[in-house]
C-alpha cells in the first residue's frame, strides 16, 4: 500500500485515513446482497449493531454524514417546517442548504456559545408560537462533538428535555459522537441520551472509508429509508462497505483515546513555540492562530517537508489512526524551526 499519499502526513481531517489490512480482509470476506432490498446481511449486521450500540430500535447505513443528515431532516420535518441549529453547525453550514433546497425546510440558524451549545434561553426564544406567520418549529439540530469541543451530559439533557417539553423533536449530529463519548468516559448509548434520532459517521476517527450510520425509532428509519432511495443513496452490494464500518466500530472505537492524547501533546508542544496561539484540544481538533504575514512562508514549508494542513479560515489541526506520535514529533520540529 504504498503510494504518493503515504509520503504526506496529512492533518486536514480525519477524513483521510485508509483501511488497514485488516478491515480490507474484512471487507474482502463481507457476505452481501442487495441492500434495496433489504438482503445485503453485512448492511443488515452495522445496522442492527450500530442501533443496539446507541440505543436505537432500528439503523440506516447512508453512503454520507451529509445524506444521513438530511434524512433525518427529512423524516423529522416537513415542508413548511423550520429546526433550530447551531451558526457552526455541520447541518446548516456545510451541507449545501440541502434541508431548504431539497426539503422546504427553514433552517432557524441560533449562535453558538464559546464551548460548542446553544444557550437554552435562545432555544426557547426561536421556537415559534403556534401562528399562521411563523413556520412550524419542529426539530432542535445539536452537534457533538461540534469543531472538536465536547457538549457534556448535564447540557445535553437539559437541551433535549426543553425541546420535548415544547413538542420538538431532538437530532443530534454525532460525525464525532464516539470521539465525544470516548473523551466523556461514557458508553455510546448514554452520549445519546435524550436524541430522537443520531447520526454516526464512520468514515472520520472511526477509520473506515465510506459511509454514516443514521438511528432512530423504527417509524423514522422507515420514513428515512424512503427518503434515501429518493436522493439516490440506495445502494446494492453495500456490504463491501457496511464490512469497513462494522470493523471500524468493533476494533477501532477504543483507540480514539489515542488521538486524543496525541492532539494534547502536540497542542502542549506547539503551544511552548512563540508567536503563535493554540487552542486546547478537548479531542482530536486543535487551532492555530499564527500572524498574518507568516502564512505564506509556513505553507511552503509545509508542503516542502510534505506535511498538509487546513489552512482556511483559520489552520486546524486533526489527528487520526494515520498519525503516529513520531509523526507528530516531526511536525512539531517542522513548526518550531519556522517559527524559532
Ligand atoms: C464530516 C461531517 C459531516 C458530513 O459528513 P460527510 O460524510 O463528509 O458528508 C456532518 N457533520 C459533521 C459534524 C461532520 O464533521
Amino acid at each position: 500500500m504504498s503510494g504518493l499519499n503515504e509520503q504526506w502526513l496529512d492533518l486536514r481531517s480525519d477524513t483521510v485515513t485508509r483501511p488497514s489490512a485488516a478491515m480490507r480482509a474484512a471487507m474482502h470476506a463481507a457476505e452481501v446482497g442487495d441492500d434495496v432490498y433489504g438482503d445485503d446481511t453485512s448492511v443488515n449486521q452495522l445496522q442492527d449493531y450500530t442501533a443496539d450500540l446507541f440505543g436505537y430500535e432500528a439503523a440506516l447505513f447512508a453512503p454520507s454524514g451529509t445524506q444521513s443528515n438530511l434524512l433525518a431532516l427529512l423524516a423529522h420535518c416537513g415542508r413548511g417546517d423550520e429546526y433550530l441549529v447551531g451558526q457552526e453547525a455541520h447541518t446548516y453550514r456545510y451541507e449545501g442548504g440541502g434541508a431548504a433546497v431539497l426539503g422546504s425546510i427553514q433552517p432557524q440558524p441560533i449562535s453558538n456559545q464559546s464551548d460548542g451549545s446553544l444557550a437554552l434561553a435562545d432555544i426557547a426564544a426561536q421556537i415559534k408560537p403556534d401562528d399562521i406567520h411563523f413556520a412550524r418549529t419542529r426539530l432542535l439540530a445539536l452537534e457533538n462533538t461540534i469543531g472538536g469541543k465536547v457538549l457534556g451530559l448535564a447540557y445535553l439533557q437539559q437541551a433535549t428535555t426543553l425541546a420535548h417539553e415544547r413538542g420538538l423533536a431532538t437530532h443530534l449530529d454525532g460525525a464525532r459522537i464516539c470521539n465525544a463519548a470516548v473523551k466523556l468516559g461514557v458508553s455510546p448509548r448514554e452520549a445519546v441520551a435524550g436524541f430522537d434520532s443520531v447520526s454516526v459517521c464512520l468514515s472520520k476517527g472511526l477509520g473506515a472509508p465510506v459511509g454514516s450510520v443514521l438511528c432512530g425509532s423504527r417509524a423514522l428509519i422507515t420514513e428515512a429509508r424512503r427518503w434515501r432511495k429518493m436522493l439516490g443513496g440506495g445502494m446494492r452490494q453495500a456490504g463491501i462497505l457496511a464490512a469497513g464500518g462494522l470493523y471500524a466500530l468493533q476494533h477501532q472505537y477504543a483507540r480514539l483515546a489515542e488521538d486524543h492524547d496525541n492532539a494534547a501533546y502536540f497542542a502542549g508542544e506547539l503551544a511552548k513555540v512563540r508567536g503563535i496561539t493554540v487552542s486546547t484540544p478537548q479531542t482530536n481538533i486543535f487551532y492555530v492562530d499564527i500572524p498574518a504575514d507568516a502564512c505564506r512562508g509556513l505553507n511552503d514549508v509545509l508542503q516542502l517537508t510534505r506535511i498538509r494542513v487546513s489552512m482556511a479560515p483559520r489552520l486546524r489541526i486533526v489527528t487520526h489512526m494515520d498519525t503516529s506520535r513520531d509523526d507528530i514529533e516531526r511536525a512539531i520540529t517542522v513548526f518550531g524551526d519556522f517559527f524559532g
